[in-house]
């Protein structure tokens, strides 16, 4: 699987790609990562990739000509044009089934936001899958989109030691919650391992976890409930002159 992450800041991936599963399966050529920096498909002699907002406020946007241009000559790079995705807080929410569908593909190219995001017709004209890895704000795509990179690669054939490492695992089933695990030592701080997972009865043992994973899921607010408070005809902006802010005037 190709991953091409479209960035300001690609050095930030550096130390990721370098340790553990991910160096491994790049080393086993199963998982193949290119790193560009949208820098340099900046135009004009400062090479500005961002400017100040229309209408005014707070901070820089990302210019559209830069993103088309490095989306466009990426694209170009390989013969699979692949899934152009861009990570926001206004996008669908990242979740185990959105994962294992982003992992059905054999390209994908991550944009990365920076500052106070994206000039809009770039969601417009690129027509990206729009991502959110939580309800929060980050600083930037990167580490969202190691998040998905993270999420994804294992689903790669042959990335993890033992696929049955998937199966049992917490959110294969939607709002399903992995049973308790443990390891030596048998006492620790005066908490011991229960009996049952050292009795070499797999009957009771596949019960007792099926027991805990479920009492698990039960207790952990599992959906992904509706946070917004606002409600129809609820909003921030005020309208001042009357030619503002309402549909239809
Ligand atoms: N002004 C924007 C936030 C910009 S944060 C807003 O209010 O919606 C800067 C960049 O960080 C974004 O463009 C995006 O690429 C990334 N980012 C921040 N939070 C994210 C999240 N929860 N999921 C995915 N990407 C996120």
């Amino acid at each position: 699987m190709r991953f091409d992450v479209l960035s300001l800041f690609p050095e930030i991936f550096h130390g990721y790609l370098t340790q553990s599963l991910l160096k491994l399966a790049i080393q086993n050529a199963l998982v193949e990562i290119h790193l560009w920096n949208i820098r340099d498909w900046a135009q004009g002699k400062h090479h500005s990739v961002d400017d100040r907002p229309f209408g005014g406020g707070p901070g820089m946007v990302l210019m559209p000509d830069p993103i088309f241009a490095a989306v466009e000559a990426i694209r170009e790079q390989a013969a699979e044009p692949g899934l152009l995705v861009m990570l926001t807080p206004t996008g669908e929410r990242l979740t185990q089934p959105l994962v294992k569908e982003l992992a059905q593909h054999q390209r994908l190219l991550l944009l990365c936001g920076r500052y106070e995001g994206f000039d809009e017709r770039i969601r417009l004209g690129l027509r990206p899958r729009e991502v959110s890895i939580g309800d929060f704000v980050c600083n930037g795509g990167e580490v969202p989109a190691m998040v998905m990179i993270d999420t994804v690669v294992r689903y790669v054939p042959g990335v993890l030691g033992d696929p049955e490492s998937l199966v049992e695992e917490s959110h294969n089933d939607p709002g399903r919650l992995e049973y308790p695990q443990y390891t030596r030592p048998r006492v620790f701080r005066g908490m011991a391992v229960p009996d049952v997972l050292l009795s070499g009865d797999h009957g009771a043992v596949a019960r007792w976890r099926e027991e805990q994973s479920l009492a698990r899921s039960r207790r952990t607010p599992n959906e992904n409930k509706p946070t917004s408070t606002i409600r129809e005809g609820e909003g921030h902006a005020k309208s001042t002159d009357g030619s503002g802010g309402g549909v239809g005037s």
